[in-house]
């Protein structure tokens, strides 16, 4: 059984976070550590550690993590100019809270992808 990480501790509301959007399988709220004017993290309620972790009982969760983050780069005024939605796997990707996260990033023009 994977660890429970602070990201499980925001979707029950036990600790605060600006949560845009909760269902019945995914959350979103505001990175605490914004690296773009708008960078919102869309999480899976369900503990899912990596995407190495991923299985078909997950589809549902992953794909609504996608069109969550399409819903709110509309209401974040940011579709029409573009974004990036990013996911990290492990070390060498740069994970660093291991509950699987989309990052949706926008607001300015991006650099390259990879560093
Ligand atoms: P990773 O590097 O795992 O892909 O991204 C983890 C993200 O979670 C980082 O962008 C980091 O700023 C964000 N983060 C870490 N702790 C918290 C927190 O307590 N609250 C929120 N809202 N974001 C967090």
């Amino acid at each position: 059984m994977a660890e429970e990480t602070l990201f499980s501790k925001i979707i029950r509301r036990e600790i605060p976070a600006d949560i845009l959007y909760q269902d019945e399988l995914v959350t979103a709220f505001r990175d605490i550590s914004p690296q773009a004017p708008t960078h919102i993290l869309v999480v899976p309620n369900i503990l899912i550690p990596t995407v190495n972790d991923a299985v078909a009982g997950h589809e549902a969760a992953l794909g609504r993590m996608i069109t969550v983050a399409a819903k709110i780069a509309k209401q974040e005024g940011i579709a029409e100019d573009g974004y990036r939605l990013i996911m990290n796997c492990n070390q060498h990707g740069g994970q660093e809270v291991y509950h699987i996260h989309l990052h949706l990033v926008g607001g300015r023009r991006l650099g390259p992808m990879l560093a």
